[in-house]
């Protein structure tokens, strides 16, 4: 079953802002669901709706078959954990904690109980009694969580909830917020804005783009089967080559399958992912290859083959990155696993691609 529901949202700050336009979207029940997108693309306006604190200009938001869109915040199952953590600094871990429970009207074994518990949960046993101002950042962070997590939300709201920590902190929070969620087999929803947290902790992503939702997938559906521009070039760096269509390649259960021809003559085929679309003969098309799925090919392959020139190579140890400039100057990226031999500036190469690693998208 579905957590939460959001049908057709609609909402506009002031005059013309709009900030969801025709959202519809299902985070089914136990799920790290993840919105991602660019700032500003309404991923908070979205969340803090979820949460009860924005009302929606048109649309219904349900909790399972409940519809909740003019119920309170505190009277929905769901909790949210803010940007800015919003602690109060001068109270201790224990009263920030406990906190929500009071609100509730819990008090006396139950809400020590449960303050510990929610502490134990995020590995803060023994803390309870300390300042808030005597935390390192990512304690702090843990403190937050427990005080969402000790109201036993059915669903759990967070907000960029690792913006304010350090690189090397960020890393180890994410699985740690996993594994609380699904400890606690709650349904998240998870904003952020960046796409290797979301690629890596979510079980599946709502790809936001100016108040819309895009494409929802799991990572590798968003990362490997873009179905626009935008998705393929948010989840990650590829190289983008417009072609017009000259032969429908496949069309059938297995997928759409075209080729197209690109100015410098190049054949481009590759899948069209949009399942609402089949680009005809003469319709213009853009394939898009990530860097990593592009190989060094002299073997004469003509499917996806480009040649250039080699600009520049970064050397990383484990890939080295190439940027190439094609016949038709385009700039290329690619990315090889630790090669044997490098390939030198001024070089000539040619690269391809394989007709499945291609994805074929509207321009
Ligand atoms: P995100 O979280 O993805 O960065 P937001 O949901 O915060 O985006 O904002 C979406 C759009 O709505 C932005 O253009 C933002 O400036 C606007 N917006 C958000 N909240 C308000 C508000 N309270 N009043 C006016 N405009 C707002
Ligand atoms: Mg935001």
């Amino acid at each position: 079953m579905d957590a939460v529901r959001i049908s057709r949202v609609n909402k506009t700050f002031g005059q013309d802002v709009v900030a969801l336009n025709n959202v519809d979207l299902n985070v089914p029940e136990g799920e790290l669901f993840f919105l991602l997108g660019a700032s500003g693309c309404g991923k908070t306006t979205l969340l803090r709706m979820i949460a009860g604190l924005e009302k929606p200009d048109s649309g219904k938001i349900y909790f399972g078959e409940r519809n909740v869109t003019q119920v309170p915040t505190h009277k929905r199952e769901a909790t949210m954990m803010f940007q800015s953590y919003a602690l109060w600094p001068h109270m201790t871990v224990g009263e920030n904690v406990a906190f929500g429970l009071e609100e509730r009207g819990i008090d006396g074994d139950e809400l020590v109980d449960r303050t510990l518990e929610a502490l134990k949960g995020v590995q803060l046993e023994g803390y309870e009694d300390r300042r808030i101002d005597q935390l390192s950042g990512g304690q702090q962070q843990r403190v937050a969580l427990a005080r969402a997590l000790v109201v036993r939300p059915k669903c759990l709201l967070l907000d960029e909830p690792l913006s304010n920590l350090d690189a090397q902190l960020r890393m180890e929070m994410r699985g740690e917020i996993r594994r609380i969620v699904k400890e606690y087999g709650l349904t998240a929803v998870y904003v952020t804005h960046d796409q290797e947290e979301a690629l890596s902790v979510a079980d599946k992503i709502a790809v936001m783009n100016n108040g819309r939702i895009e494409q929802v997938g799991t990572p590798e559906e968003v990362y490997r089967w873009p179905r626009t521009k935008h998705v393929a070039s948010f989840m990650g760096e590829t190289n983008m080559m417009k072609g017009k269509v000259d032969w429908i390649v496949r069309d059938n259960e297995e997928g759409y399958v075209v080729r197209a021809i690109s100015n410098a003559g190049e054949i481009l085929q590759g899948v069209v992912t949009d399942k609402s679309w089949k680009p005809q003969v003469g319709e213009m098309v853009v394939a898009s290859m990530r860097p990593e799925m592009v190989k060094f090919d002299d073997s004469g392959d003509v499917i996806n083959q480009v040649s250039g020139k080699v600009l520049q190579r970064v050397y990383q140890g484990a890939t080295i990155q190439y940027l190439l400039k094609s016949v038709d100057g385009i700039y290329l990226q690619v990315s090889v696993m630790n090669p044997r031999k490098l390939k030198e500036p001024g070089e000539q190469v040619s690269i391809t691609a394989r007709q499945q690693d291609v994805v074929i998208l509207k321009p």
